[in-house]
């Protein structure tokens, strides 16, 4: 019978084959090492939330909130969004759940799937999975520098080389509005030459014109007044501050004047991770700029606690993206081992050896033996040759004859050699086996 329809995963989603999970497994349990050894506890939230959350904490007017939410009424009347980022799901539970009763700062980390309605491309994806840190309740500029070095450290405890930061300061509400307006002006002034979105960013957002992706826009984009000469004092000494820090803790990392980030609620510290070979990969450092991909990023978000709580609520974090860790794990070779390796396999021939077999499989594998079989196959022959695929180190063949005897075969398979054991003793035999 045809299908109905031959259904395929929603555009710019993918299935994680058991092929790739010993890499997921891998991320994770780096992520969690690396969150842990600073004294980072999980939290988990859900992947709904009021829209509005998203709208007020990362600004009505960015690319997210604008184009790539998947926003939805549900059959009760609540407008709910698929989150898009962790950061204000994160600050909601913080505030929503008392943890500004809890010593400060509250250190968390998250493993989860974001939503964003972008166009798919490598590297790029409608689903994608994101390992985030977050520092909540402390304004010190230590913890930027903190969460930067975890970033690097996941990078480097999963075999990745040429890992560096690029680093910019945003100033605050007390410099930023100034160095808008100069910002502005230095634009407005060579508007015809800008692109389409670049112009209507100007009207809204000129701060945004500065992450402009356009080779049109590059030049005027180099030539722009540069942030860090405007900042105020307390900005100043801050970002002073998290760089001495990084070169305290040896962390590479290049100034980015036009490193902005996507969000309004951004104070102060932004960063990006990325790979310092590409800056070599062909090309003009223009069409670099426009090709390559973040690993991961994050800042500080003094901003964000006021609007969601009414009261300030310094903080830090940063967002790793978990395909983009894999790709480049791929990229350079790093290699993981399977998450399953049978030792031994489980042959058996005829129905009451079968039977045997099975609860033979269930002691195995309660002491501690990685056992493989295939019980739905009759010809020994088969058998043998799954085991051979399996590359176990022993082979067991349980016949007719071996179960009534309460013995078993034992096949060493580099070596072919061949015994009958008795099954009483087989599991502790094994065990020596596979000790030596
Ligand atoms: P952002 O906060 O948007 O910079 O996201 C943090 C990190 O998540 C980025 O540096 C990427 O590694 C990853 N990321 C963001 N959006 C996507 C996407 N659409 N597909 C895959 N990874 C993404």
């Amino acid at each position: 019978m045809k299908p109905k329809k031959q259904f395929q995963a929603p555009k710019g989603t993918f299935d994680i084959l058991p092929e790739d999970q010993k890499y997921w497994e891998k991320v994770r349990k780096v992520v969690k090492h690396v969150a842990l050894g600073y004294g980072f506890e999980r939290i988990d939230t859900p992947i709904l939330e009021d829209a509005e959350l998203f709208s007020l904490s990362e600004g009505e007017t960015t690319d997210v909130v604008e184009k790539q939410m998947y926003t939805f009424r549900t059959k009760g009347g609540d407008v709910v969004a698929l989150r898009p980022e962790g950061t204000p799901s994160i600050m909601r539970a913080y505030v929503e759940r008392g943890m500004t009763n809890a010593p400060q700062p509250v250190k968390l980390y998250y493993l989860a799937p974001m939503f964003r309605y972008e166009q798919p491309q490598a590297g790029r994806y409608r689903q994608h999975h994101q390992a985030g840190l977050e520092v909540i309740g402390d304004q010190n500029p230590i913890y930027d520098a903190q969460i930067i070095s975890m970033c690097i450290a996941v990078g480097v405890e999963l075999g990745l080389k040429n890992l560096n930061v690029e680093i910019n300061s945003l100033g605050c509400p007390k410099c930023r509005p100034a160095y808008r307006t100069q910002l502005a002006r230095y634009f407005k002034a060579r508007a015809p030459r800008l692109c389409k979105d670049c112009k209507r960013r100007l009207k809204y957002n000129p701060l945004r014109l500065l992450d402009c992706k356009e080779e049109q826009c590059q030049e005027l984009k180099a030539n722009a007044p540069n942030l860090i000469d405007s900042l105020c004092q307390e900005c100043h000494d801050h970002f002073k501050a998290v760089l001495e820090y990084l070169d305290e803790l040896a962390v590479p990392y290049a100034l980015n004047p036009h490193l902005v980030r996507g969000f309004d609620y951004y104070t102060k510290t932004v960063f990006e991770l990325f790979l310092e070979d590409e800056h070599a990969e062909g090309g003009s450092e223009k069409t670099h700029e426009r090709s390559r991909l973040a690993l991961g990023g994050g800042g500080r978000y003094d901003a964000l606690g006021k609007i969601l709580s009414g009261k300030d609520v310094p903080a830090a974090g940063a967002g790793i993206g978990m395909e983009r860790l894999i790709g480049v794990m791929k990229k350079q070779g790093v290699k993981i081992p399977p998450l399953y390796r049978p030792e031994v396999f489980l042959a058996q021939l005829g129905a009451f050896a079968r039977k045997k077999s099975l609860k033979l499989f269930e002691e195995l594998r309660h002491s501690g033996i990685m056992v493989a079989e295939s019980f739905g196959k009759d010809s020994i022959k088969a058998q043998l040759r799954s085991a051979d695929r399996a590359g176990v180190k022993i082979t067991l063949i349980l016949g007719q004859k071996e179960a009534i005897d309460g013995v078993i075969l034992m096949r060493d398979m580099e070596t072919g050699a061949q015994e009958s054991v008795e099954l009483e003793k087989i599991v502790k035999v094994i065990k020596e086996k596979l000790k030596k």
